[in-house]
């Protein structure tokens, strides 16, 4: 039989399972506050419940963990990335940025991923498993463990794509949001897709006010379907319909992430056909120069075409910025660190 991960369990679902199991109710709250709230690794560490209910739940589950196998601290900033090991051997990446605001964390929801995107190192590498759901919380507690901080806003923008993983993520987000848990605000949580429409309406229907991120990267299906191949199964047009269905439901705006590649998707043209397809709609295109990967062939934009694409956009009442790719000194690009530490252990 195998092992269930209680840090994935609402506390409905542990007090089902103590309850089940002749356990006192009110011991799913002390156990649950444990996992949540001071984030332990170990059942040992859960000091005021009795030694008989531990190891019966050890006989039954496991406490997922991340732990650290690298830590990076970028020198131009103080964006640190991590790259963590599950106990089976696994890595993925995350990053904690630290904004104005407060503390932001960008984590993985797969190991690997299946979309193939040819300028993502975390695409070129393939697919290996979903994340829990408890393996999600794990990466933003062992980074709060560590730096002694609260992280206050999350991205599901690392390794993998979210909307693949939908049960787990969506029950990821409800776990984060529980007042007796990370507490986070489901609006300092943004989930980056690259676009699987019917997942999208699906999402959109649960009614969570999460930001919606969407990988655009090209202005016509051509270009997208060369460089992302979901698009030949969800065209552009789909995509489109399927956000403002979002952005109507939650009366959230979408943000558009647009990977600027040298010579492929920059030119003046490609602004104005992208902003044909935005206008008017409840918007923010973040344009973000390409971080080169290698074996891509993709070269990142040069500044002067950055501000021409920003300014064609502004010409039609569209909000654009440009994001500098943080700590780009330590491959703060997610997929990138993996993919170093594979190689130097022989792998891909
Ligand atoms: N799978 C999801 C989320 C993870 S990727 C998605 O694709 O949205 C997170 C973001 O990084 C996406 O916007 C993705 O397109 C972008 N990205 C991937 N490789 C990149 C690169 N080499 N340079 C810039 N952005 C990249
Ligand atoms: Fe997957 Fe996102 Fe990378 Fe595409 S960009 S391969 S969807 S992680």
């Amino acid at each position: 039989m195998s092992l269930t991960d209680i840090k994935s369990l609402n506390i409905s679902e542990l007090t089902e399972l103590l309850t089940s199991r002749g356990h006192q109710r009110f011991r799913a709250d002390q156990i649950y506050s444990w996992l949540h709230q001071k984030c332990v690794t170990s059942f040992s560490e859960m000091t005021n419940i009795p030694k008989k209910l531990l190891s019966d739940l050890e006989s039954i589950c496991y406490i997922s963990v991340a732990n650290i196998e690298k830590k990076l601290v970028s020198s131009y900033d103080n964006t640190i990335k991590y790259l963590f090991v599950f106990p089976d051997g696994e890595y993925v990446e995350a990053v904690v940025m630290d904004y104005r605001h407060g503390y932001s964390m960008c984590i993985s929801t797969q190991v690997g991923c299946k979309m193939g995107c040819t300028f993502c190192a975390t695409g070129k590498g393939g697919f290996t498993r979903n994340l829990t759901a408890g393996e999600m919380l794990s990466q933003i507690h062992t980074a709060q463990k560590d730096l002694g901080i609260r992280i206050s806003n999350v991205v599901l923008m690392g390794m993998g794509e979210p909307l693949d993983n939908f049960q787990n993520v969506v029950r990821f987000i409800r776990l984060a949001t529980d007042e007796k848990g990370l507490n986070l605000s489901a609006r300092h949580i943004t989930l980056s897709t690259c676009g699987l429409v019917p997942k999208i309406y699906e999402l959109a229907d649960l009614n969570i006010p999460i930001t919606l991120s969407l990988s655009l990267h090209a202005p016509n299906d051509e270009i997208r379907s060369k460089t992302m191949p979901v698009n030949k199964k969800y065209p552009l047009a789909e995509v489109f319909k399927a956000c403002r269905y979002y952005a109507d439901t939650t009366g959230r705006r979408i943000t558009y992430e647009y990977a600027m590649i040298s010579g492929v998707n920059d030119s003046d043209d490609c602004a104005r056909q992208l902003a044909q397809h935005i206008r008017g709609t409840l918007c923010h295109v973040n344009l973000i120069p390409v971080n080169p990967v290698e074996g891509t062939g993709y070269n990142p934009s040069k500044d002067k075409r950055l501000t021409s694409f920003v300014s064609v956009l502004s010409g039609y009442n569209i909000n654009a910025t440009v994001r500098r790719t943080l700590g780009s000194d330590i491959n703060a690009s997610c997929g990138q660190l993996r993919g170093k530490n594979l190689k130097n252990k022989g792998g891909v």
